[in-house]
């Protein structure tokens, strides 16, 4: 993110426009709605910012620009329809620190200005770094349709129940979450078209019922998947919004945590591979605390929390204490590997069935039913097997399996440095090397990828 979106209070500021044609109208058509005082230089004005000048809300000064101008300014747009003579205002603001604006120069700007929707004092500022202005309508249009005209007086409403609220509910995390709540995302579209007397009425029914019930936390295991965020349910988006704090593994991408609340607490509890059991009691207390004091919790686990995730240690710690819990699943990232090879884990008349096994568990290596798993139908997603992965091709070659049998690793599945290799058993362990695959990998084992080679290679995918 080159340029920084923010905010700027204009009550009791002057903003200087240079210019009083098409480039200066467009700036001003936004401007006009600001609290700012407007000072506008230039000889001519177009009619339609005449009028605007008529109302009062503009001060024009029929002139040509001078560099005294800039006294006293902060914001400054330098809009008249020559690019020199706005390079040059530009540099002269510049120099003396100013946030100046250029129409149509970026180079020479010290801040553009996003498309707006405005449902004042709800602003949707949309950018695109100069990238792509159509884009940006794009996404604007779509913004316009999702938020309703009366969102800005639904706004106003909300500030003028938040005392109410803040008297209810002292405790600033417990309060974010019942706003949290009231707007939980589920059905956004509906919800920002609630009149202010239903929300008034919302407000006050949760007031009540949180009086009426005892006020205790809750944790939502919640599967992470691979990745990428788009992997993710929306139940998970939903618990992430509603989370104050979120409790997450070593694997679980930004992208994801992305979705939390920038006021709720993160705490990392990556495992590292030694001192397994200390940790998991450390993990285990701190969900109880948490819990115990009232917040919402999200434990958020990659892949599917189900699945290698070591939960029922974490979900007995908190029935034994009394707690509640929900879990959401997510799409664990052998799924996540299968889909981007585009291998059908199952396939009628090949494998009745596809085992999900670790290659390591807390003794090491992990062992298995190896002379089962060498056999010609056997399909397996191997998790945590890169370290092992040496070992696995052995037990298996020693237990007889084909050494042509096809793998696919997929490192870093669904992400945007996700590697593929396909390879065979016989050269696993030294393509995992060769390949410098570190993982998280799975190792897809009986799976070659569906696509020619090529047609992958052409995909971006390193084979
Ligand atoms: N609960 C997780 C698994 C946790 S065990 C799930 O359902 O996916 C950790 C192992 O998961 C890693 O060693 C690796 O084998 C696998 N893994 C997690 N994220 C991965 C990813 N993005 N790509 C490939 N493998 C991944």
């Amino acid at each position: 993110m080159r340029y920084l979106p923010i905010h700027v209070d204009t009550a009791e500021q002057t903003i200087l426009i240079v210019g009083g044609e098409g480039a200066a109208e467009a700036k001003l058509r936004t401007l006009v709605k600001t609290d700012a005082k407007l000072l506008l230089i230039a000889p001519e004005i177009s009619p339609e910012i005449k009028r605007w000048v008529e109302a009062g809300r503009i001060i024009w000064d029929a002139r040509d620009f001078s560099e005294s101008d800039l006294d006293g300014m902060r914001l400054v747009y330098a809009a008249t329809e020559d690019d020199p003579t706005n390079s040059h205002i530009a540099n002269l603001a510049g120099a003396r620190g100013l946030l100046v604006n250029a129409a149509d120069q970026k180079d020479a700007c010290a801040f553009i200005t996003p498309a707006l929707v405005d449902r004042s004092p709800v602003i949707v500022s949309i950018g695109t770094e100069g990238t792509s202005p159509s884009l940006a309508r794009a996404v604007k249009s779509e913004m316009e349709q999702l938020l309703p005209s009366t969102l800005g007086s639904l706004a106003n409403k909300i500030n003028g129940l938040r005392a109410k609220v803040k008297q209810s509910l002292p405790d600033l995390s417990i309060r974010q979450t019942f706003w949290a709540d009231i707007f939980d995302g589920k059905d956004l579209r509906s919800q920002l078209r609630i009149t202010e007397s239903e929300l008034e009425a919302r407000v006050d029914a949760k007031l009540a019922a949180g009086k009426a019930g005892e006020k205790t936390g809750e944790v939502v295991l919640v599967g992470a998947g691979p990745g990428s965020a788009e992997l993710l349910t929306i139940g998970a988006r939903q618990a992430l919004h509603a989370a104050d704090v979120i409790v997450y593994d070593r694997l679980v991408s930004q992208d994801v945590l992305d979705f939390g609340r920038r006021e709720a607490e993160y705490i990392y509890v990556g495992k590292d591979p030694h001192g397994y059991s200390t940790r998991q009691d450390a993990i285990n207390a701190i969900l109880n605390e948490k819990a115990q004091g009232g917040h919402q919790v999200v434990r958020l686990k990659s892949g599917d929390p189900l699945i290698f995730g070591r939960a029922d240690e974490e979900l007995d710690a908190l029935s034994n204490a009394g707690l509640r819990y929900r879990i959401i699943p997510g799409i664990t990232s052998a799924a996540s590997a299968a889909a981007e090879i585009g291998a059908s884990l199952t396939t009628r008349g090949r494998n009745k069935s596809v085992s999900f096994i670790t290659g390591h568990d807390a003794e090491g290596f992990a062992d298995h039913d190896w002379k089962a798993l060498a056999t010609r139908d056997t399909r397996a997603a191997i998790y945590m097997g890169v370290g092992a992965s040496r070992f696995i091709q052995g037990r298996l070659l020693l237990h007889g399996a084909d050494r042509a049998t096809p793998v696919t690793v997929v490192e870093n599945a669904s992400r945007a440095n996700q590697l593929i290799v396909a390879t065979t058993l016989e050269s696993l362990a030294d393509d995992i090397k060769a390949r410098g695959i570190k993982g998280p990998a799975i190792l897809l084992l009986g799976y070659a990828p569906r696509e020619a080679i090529a047609e992958v290679t052409k995909l971006g995918v390193a084979i």
